[in-house]
């Protein structure tokens, strides 16, 4: 079949990759589309995803499709369901499984590697989409699981104030989650000055360029009391840094942005001790697939505005190389043609 192989560092190429095995509990997906993640991004930097990197592998994870086939044992899927897929495998049998955190599963596996014709994951970690549901959004479930799941920690309470660093495809989602979640004030940090316009479409109260401004000066300005949680959405020392730094007294700071394995952050443990500090990091998306399906179809998601390109599978090694439109938001693959 076709695939998107990483091979090494820098090195992908679209070309011929064996079809992942069919076995009785496995339901065989042919990809419509699938999203370029920041972890996809970051292994071709040849760093590591939410897992270690084992090459050479198709890239992606964040896929919906079509159903083929079903195995013997499968009787939840038929040809033809329109399905998106949970690339996380847990073994529901391990200590951590049975604590109910099935993302810490001891044996965990990457089910899906998305930018390939088919990708053939077994049928727990399949979920169909309503008809209300395009493929074309489906395709951001995982994305918007993993935001959900951060959500969950950052835990916004009805009129708090909340700044959001980064507004990638990431940080679109997230500051439209805050809106939903009634924050009084939603602060945006972010350079690229573009993005300012999109941020209040979306919801945001406030945008302070960093490269202009000051964050924690301008947020001083701003009289709005305090700032009580922060969702860091880069992934960089100086981000992650800002983060902390704008927090207010009692802030929760959750750090979602994917970070380099080989970086570690300094920061001034004074300051986090006298305003008591939440630190929190978010991993992956542990239950939250069926309710990022039930956001999606309601419709609440402004999902244009975090898809910034759909582009055709050749073009996607250029893509990985330039970033010129994943700096924009979500890349979307189109692999196959439904609807
Ligand atoms: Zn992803
Ligand atoms: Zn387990």
């Amino acid at each position: 079949m076709k695939a998107v192989i990483l091979t090494g560092r820098h090195e992908a190429h679209l070309g011929e990759f064996t079809e992942p095995p069919m076995d009785a509990n496995a339901v065989r997906v042919a990809v419509a589309y699938c999203g370029i993640c920041g972890t996809d991004l970051h292994k071709f930097e040849g760093k590591s995803g939410s897992r270690p990197l084992r090459l050479p592998v198709p890239l992606g994870h964040e896929i919906s499709g079509v159903v083929e086939e079903v195995g013997a044992n499968v009787t939840r899927f038929r040809p033809g369901d329109r399905v998106t897929v949970d690339p996380n495998w847990s073994c529901g049998g391990c200590r951590m499984c049975k604590d109910g955190l099935t993302h810490m599963c001891e044996n965990s596996r990457g089910v899906v590697k998305g930018m390939a014709d088919f990708i053939c994951p077994p049928q727990e970690n399949v979920y169909p989409i309503p008809d209300s549901l395009s493929l074309r959004d489906a395709a951001l479930t995982e994305p918007l699981s993993c935001c959900l799941r951060g959500m969950d920690l950052l835990d916004v309470r009805l009129g708090q104030s909340v700044v959001i660093v980064g507004m990638g495809a990431i940080g679109a989602i997230m500051v439209q989650l805050c809106k939903r979640a009634c924050a009084a004030e939603i602060i945006v940090i972010e350079p690229v000055e573009e993005k300012r316009e999109k941020a209040f479409a979306l919801g945001a109260t406030r945008f302070i360029n960093p490269m202009k401004d000051d964050p924690v000066a301008a947020i001083a300005a701003m009289g709005i009391g305090n700032v009580d949680r922060v969702m860091e959405c880069v992934g960089l020392p100086a981000t992650i840094t800002t983060a902390l730094d704008v927090a207010g007294k009692c802030a929760t700071v959750v750090l979602f942005g994917l970070c380099d394995p080989e970086k570690t952050v300094p920061f001034n443990q004074y300051a986090a001790f006298t305003k008591e500090l939440t630190i929190r990091t978010s991993f992956i998306n542990p239950h939250t697939t069926a309710r990022a399906i039930a956001l999606l179809a309601s419709g609440v998601i402004d999902t244009d505005a975090v898809i910034s390109a759909e582009i055709a599978p050749e073009a996607v090694v250029d893509e990985l190389r330039s970033r010129t439109l994943s700096r924009q938001g979500k890349v979307l693959v189109k692999w196959k043609e439904f609807e």
